[in-house]
Formats: C-alpha cells, structure tokens, sequence
C-alpha cells in the first residue's frame, strides 16, 4: 500500500459514481482523474462528466494526485497546472515517465508558456479556462478515441535510468555499462522502486510489495537499501537515486 492510501481511497469513494444508463460505449465508462484544487469547479466538472457517464476520480492536490494515478490507473487525467504541493508541469513530467495515460491540462489564459512545456512534457491537449462542458467534453472524447485507438503497449521488460539498467525479463543490472551483482531481494526492491519513480513507499509497504511477508522486521528493509546503495550509488552517503524521505520512508528519484 502507499501512503496515505486511506486518504486517497476516501476520496475516491465519495466522487466515485458509474451511470450504467449512460454507458453506452467504452469512452462512455472511462475512469478520468481530475486533478484540481478549485472545489467550485471540480464540482461542476465531476457533475457534467457523470452525466456523461464517466467514473470521476479527484484529486485536490499534485501529491494525491501522483498517488491516485499510480493506485487507480485512469484512462485520462484532467490536469491543472496551478496545483498546491506539487505543480501540474511536474506532475505531468512524472506521470509521463512511467505511462502513456492521456493527459488534458486545464490552463489559465495567461499561462501560455506552461501550456508549451506541457505539450513538451508529453500533455495531450489542453483547455483554456473559462471554458464550457461541452468543449471539455469534445476534448475529452477526442483524446480517448486517439489513445484507445493506439495498440496496447506492452510493460516495459526494461528500467533505465541515466546509466543504470534493469533488464526484467533477463534479470541482468548494469551500471554504466558494467553488470551489477544484485541479489533476487536486491533486484526485486530496486526494480519496484525504479518503477515507481517519485512515489515514496515505507518499509511496512515494502515488505509486502516486494518481501510479500509481514513476517520480517521493516529493519530488513533498510539494510537491503543500505546494501544497494553500496551497489548502485556514486556515493552512498549522499545518495542521487535511493532517497530517503524522513519519517516516511524511501523513493527512487522522480
Ligand atoms: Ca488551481
């Protein structure tokens, strides 16, 4: 589980609804995410895509937001860019490394030139505000045709990241080049972390992503990281890829 995943859950549960009588065709009963702090207009949002028949999921700030994507695989993601705690450009960075889930940023009519870093980033499309549901709408029925549309993409059977590789299916690590004697539990924690990056998981999570056991201490944890550190990291004491989140516990970096 990630942290703060009750939270999240709570959130989900109260703005989750499914229209069946609406839900005629596929991008009919898509789940999108809406990611945005303005409660005035996330209502009239989630109110209009719900008649539309969409599962509408939300998230009032970048940090839930990362969660909610990692935990509940949308089908898009309605983007602001004005977000507190973690701004949408670099959600949208985040987001794009590790998936091709459409992304629509909503973008306020002054902020041209982070509408152009989104598009950079690997955003869709984007809505300037004010605008109506019915253009949201179009919007969002035009993006979904186009990435149903493209053929399904298989997991990547590789991790990399700025010399360090994982290769999933072979179950080779190298870094710069040069092959990385990792043990299974080593593989296994780096692998799942590296997929995820930017989240931050804690010991307890880990032991049950990556151990499947509560039956250890969470110590085991931190000495399979302090062990890979020695492994992967330039220097161990100042780590650039394993990072340590005080009192919450480890992410690979963002
Ligand atoms: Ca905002």
């Amino acid at each position: 589980m990630i942290p703060k995943k009750k939270h999240v859950l709570h959130f989900t549960k109260a703005y989750r609804c499914r229209l069946g009588a609406h839900s005629g065709s596929s991008t009919m009963t898509a789940r999108i995410l809406l990611v945005e702090d303005e409660k005035p207009l996330v209502d009239a949002i989630t109110y209009a895509l719900q008649r539309e028949g969409y599962t509408v999921l939300v998230a009032f700030d970048g940090q839930a937001a990362l969660q909610m994507a990692e935990g509940e695989q949308p089908d898009l993601i309605l983007l602001d860019l004005l977000l507190p705690k973690l701004g949408g450009l670099e959600l949208c960075r985040i987001l794009r490394r590790r998936s091709d889930v459409p992304i629509i940023m909503l973008t306020a009519k002054a902020g041209e030139a982070d509408r152009v870093v989104g598009l950079e980033l690997g955003a869709d499309d984007y809505i300037t505000k004010p605008f109506s549901m019915r253009e949201l709408l179009a919007r969002i029925r035009a993006v979904l045709r186009r990435s149903q549309a493209k053929s399904e993409t298989p997991a990547p059977a590789v991790l990399e990241d700025v010399g360090l590789r994982l290769d999933l299916l072979r179950r080779e690590a190298s870094l710069h080049g040069q092959p990385l004697n990792l043990t299974t539990r080593e593989f296994d924690l780096l692998a799942f972390l590296m997929g995820h990056p930017g989240i931050v998981f804690s010991r307890t999570d880990l032991l049950e992503k990556v151990w499947g056991t509560l039956n250890v201490g969470p110590e085991t944890v931190s000495v399979h990281i302090h062990w890979l550190r020695q492994k992967i990291e330039e220097d161990p004491e100042r780590p650039q890829r394993l990072l340590t989140v005080r009192g919450i516990g480890y992410k690979y970096r963002g």
